[in-house]
């Protein structure tokens, strides 16, 4: 496939050659400026020959649920926004997570949605997809529907027919209670990429409980059966704690995993936030972190590839993506509440302003351009002492959030 980069008058003459080759992917770079860009894109596709795919979907290779298959168009956009954000200095978001609804049938502890506004309306389809075709003329990549429960949304397959498949993928994150054979082949046939469900733990009765829904483990293997029978491919999502680390929890969930032959595991580090917002105590502590991602690389070994774990705790670790990635708030992607708030992820409760009544580029450029946001960051700002105490803390308990950045900066000038 040739690779061309529209959107960036720098890169008009470049083009790269990309071909699946096997589990490899081979490039040729092409143009008069080929010394200059060939050591960036072969450290970039380096770095996929060297981990491998985790599946091979519709002739391409997959390498995570995060990213475009290769080679694809978004691939190609993926690219193009390295090529901007680190050579000219232009911040290009390629994530979006969009709350597509506030209800949910579940009512979990740790959830980040939980606590936020629900004073105003929630987005319609149309404020949906502006933001989808906003966020893609800026070169998105990646566009995932959350909630809430996205599934609760009857007109969920047409916001991701909005998503055209030769620019991003679309993912959905869901408790799998609604994920039935039949909606499963409806999300793949409007275009879905990905299904992330979420799975607290591989003990059902815990599961069930942290969730507060009875029958909700049964619901995610369900859920799982159903969208990789439709073709979809599948991932988990769950958190790690300091007490889940330490009795080892990550090793029952991958076993789960490769039983139920999902592609990746998730793994959040615990963030205090929605209900636990002032909860710092629940904070991973550096030692667990490090604990973790030595499991993680034991369980990668011992499943070499199928499921893969990627754990938040590595992402944001100098061995990880930190050195590109680290902190992908407003530095790689935004969040908008089911109410339409911005905000610099879904776990950070401060709101930047609607979309509504602000365009998608003015918001992510008030994003970035502040102070708290505009440099890279390898650590979870979330997980940071010095962000909480300044941006965390004085968010009065009980008030709705997000809470809005204007009165955070105030309040500490
Ligand atoms: S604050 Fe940064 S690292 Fe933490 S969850 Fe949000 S984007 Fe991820």
């Amino acid at each position: 496939m040739l690779y061309t980069f529209e959107n960036t008058p720098q890169l008009a003459a470049l083009r790269v050659e990309t071909e699946r080759v096997g589990d490899r992917i081979e490039f040729e770079v092409l143009g008069p400026e080929r010394d200059l860009y060939a050591p960036l894109i072969e450290l970039y596709y380096d770095w996929f020959n060297r981990v491998g795919p985790i599946a091979v979907h519709e002739g391409r290779n997959v390498y995570s649920l995060y990213l475009p298959p290769i080679p694809s168009g978004g691939d190609a956009r993926l690219l193009e926004g390295i090529f901007r954000d680190k050579l000219f200095n232009l911040r290009t978001p390629r994530a979006v997570t969009i709350a597509v609804t506030h209800d949910c049938q579940c009512r979990c502890i740790h959830c980040s949605a939980e606590d936020f506004s629900e004073s105003a309306e929630p987005l319609s389809r149309d404020d949906i997809e502006k933001v989808v075709s906003a966020g893609l003329a800026m070169g998105m990549t990646n566009v995932t529907f959350t909630g809430g429960e996205p599934l609760l949304r009857e007109d969920l397959e047409q916001l991701i027919a909005s998503v055209p498949e030769a620019q991003a993928v679309s993912k959905i994150f869901t408790n799998g209670a609604l994920l039935s054979p039949e909606r499963a082949v409806s999300l793949k046939s409007a275009g879905l990429q990905a299904v992330k469900l979420s799975l607290d733990s591989a003990d059902p009765f815990k599961h069930d409980r942290l969730r507060q829904r009875h029958g909700s483990f049964q619901e995610v293997e369900q859920g799982v059966s159903s969208a990789l029978e439709a073709g979809l491919l599948v991932g988990l999502s769950t958190y790690a704690t300091n007490e889940s680390v330490k009795e080892g929890g990550l090793g029952h969930l991958a076993s789960l995993a490769a039983e139920w032959d999902v592609h990746e595991i998730s793994v959040f580090d615990v963030i205090p936030t929605g209900r636990l917002l002032h909860d710092d105590e629940a904070l991973m502590d550096e030692l667990t972190r490090k604990d973790l991602m030595e499991q993680a690389v034991t369980l990668n070994r011992e499943f070499r590839g199928r499921p893969r774990i990627v754990t938040q705790s590595w992402t944001n670790s100098p061995s990880g993506f930190a050195a590109y990635f680290g902190c992908l708030a407003g530095t790689y992607q935004f969040h908008v509440t089911a109410y339409g708030e911005f905000t610099p992820c879904d776990f950070t409760p401060i709101s930047f302003g609607n979309v509504r009544t602000e365009s998608i580029e003015h918001l992510w450029n008030k994003l970035a351009a502040h102070p708290a946001f505009c440099d890279h960051r390898r650590e979870c700002r979330m997980q940071s002492t010095s962000f909480r105490e300044q941006y965390i803390q004085p968010i009065p308990e009980k008030a709705p959030l997000p809470y809005p950045i204007e009165k955070l900066d105030a309040e500490s000038t």
